[in-house]
């Protein structure tokens, strides 16, 4: 495959941008070789600077759910721009997509829309230190929040991809008030819970974990946190970034039946523009500058392009339940065909998936936690990750990622999907 353009941008925008890129894990170090260099996207494909076509499974790290370039969002945002671009003052579609998350997703009374995922978390655990009048927080080894300083402890995605967890640059103060625990061990929670008695402020987690690799809650741990967080008065918070209005209309938290007190959005609410938002209980929400003393703020927050695509998306996705069925469908087709190869060619390597979520582990262990995604073996994945992409498949460049489908897919494209992995897989090991 000739990727000589993308090549010739990654050596120069080196020179200009740190690592070549404008956020880590685009620049393929866990995987070795050059990144492509996207210049357009539409339905189920993303093309290269070269001309090359990918069937995606990145979609922009989940957004993309409808694919690319859907007709209904880019005339939302094309209708929006004839408006001027940017007003800082209130809009009427910054009422309309509050009012649609606060039906779309249960558990939100109130919501503020910022400008990223990172913004949603970091604002979230402000709102809930300023509510509890507590300092500490709980997050679980290999959930990744975002790059907000609280967060980069024992953090997934790019994070662990680099070597990096814990990252310089965080302070010992900021550090200390962050705690960690395994994910899915609810004893180790209650035990730092009883240790640090009166002083968390909130307890946050990927209710799906999209950050080590898909890792999904065991039965019972988001009721057991529920519990704990009731006994001892800490905000329970969703990271909903990733699983929001993917895992369902209501995100993880209907699918799974569990409320909790306050929910951090992005990603597939911005429908591909730079959106987040943080909401929940009224009570907690009304700590929120100006109506209460706790501050947050945004030049650009609740612009009115990005409100436009977002709205258009959750209307759409709120109106057209089909879209989850057509999603749980996909994932089942390409997780039994991937299950049957894997079979075939006598590998026992697990798969995680839920709904439109799904990482292939290059392991033999179970993978409910960070250790167990760590015993992954990374270059074979790197290999794998080339394998595939020599065959037109785009996924994302490390092991402790999620892949994510879109209603884009056909049936014909989840079989090469299929074959794709299979040949890969034949290919490299
Ligand atoms: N939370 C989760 C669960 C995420 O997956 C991400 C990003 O991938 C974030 C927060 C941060 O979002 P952003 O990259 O928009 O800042």
């Amino acid at each position: 495959m000739n990727i000589s353009t993308s090549q010739a941008l990654f050596e120069k925008a080196q020179h200009f941008i740190p690592g070549g890129v404008n956020s880590p894990v685009r620049a393929f170090r866990a995987v070795g070789g050059s990144p492509v260099f996207i210049k357009s996207a539409k339905g189920p494909y993303v093309y290269d600077e070269d001309d090359n076509e990918y069937i995606e499974l990145i979609n922009s790290w989940g957004p993309m759910i409808l694919g690319h370039g859907h007709e209904l969002i880019q005339k939302a945002v094309s209708d929006a721009i004839q408006h001027s671009f940017s007003f800082g003052a209130p809009t009427r579609r910054e009422v309309e997509i509050a009012e649609l998350i606060t039906t779309m997703v249960p558990s939100i009374e109130k919501v503020r829309m910022v400008n990223s995922g990172t913004e949603a978390t970091m604002s979230a655990i402000r709102v809930a230190r300023g509510f509890t009048g507590r300092d500490k927080i709980i997050k679980f080894e290999g959930c990744y929040h975002g790059h907000g300083d609280s967060f980069l402890i024992a953090a997934g995605s790019g994070a662990v991809t680099f070597g990096t967890p814990d990252s310089p640059g965080v302070t010992k103060g900021v550090a200390n008030d962050t705690l960690t625990a395994p994910y899915n061990d609810l004893d180790a929670v209650q035990k730092l819970v009883d240790a640090n008695k009166g002083h968390i402020a909130a307890l946050i987690l990927e209710p799906v974990v999209g950050n080590m690799g898909c890792v999904l809650p065991a039965e019972g741990f988001l009721e057991g946190l529920r519990k704990i967080c009731d006994e001892e008065g800490i905000v329970f918070i969703f990271d909903e970034v990733m699983t929001g209005f993917r895992l369902s209309k209501g995100g993880a938290q209907e699918r799974f039946g569990i409320k909790p007190d306050l929910t951090t959005l992005g990603k597939i609410i911005g429908g591909g523009m730079p959106v987040g938002a943080y909401g929940g209980k009224a009570e907690i929400m009304n700590w929120v500058s100006p109506l209460g003393p706790v501050y947050q703020a945004g030049t650009l927050s609740g612009n009115p392009i990005a409100m436009a695509a977002g709205l258009t998306m959750l209307n759409y996705l709120n109106e057209h339940p089909e879209v989850y069925t057509q999603l749980e469908l996909s994932g089942h087709k390409l997780v039994n065909g991937f299950t049957n190869s894997i079979k075939k060619l006598g590998l026992n390597y697990t798969i995680n998936s839920i709904g439109s979520m799904y990482t292939l582990f290059f392991t033999d262990q179970a993978v409910t936690d960070f250790p167990s995604a760590k015993s992954s073996n990374l270059p074979l994945f790197g290999k794998y990750f080339h394998a595939m992409l020599d065959r037109g498949i785009y996924m994302g460049p490390s092991q402790f990622e999620s892949m994510f489908l879109s209603t884009a897919l056909e049936d014909g494209h989840i079989e090469r999907i299929i074959e794709a992995n299979e040949e890969s897989l034949k290919e490299v090991i």
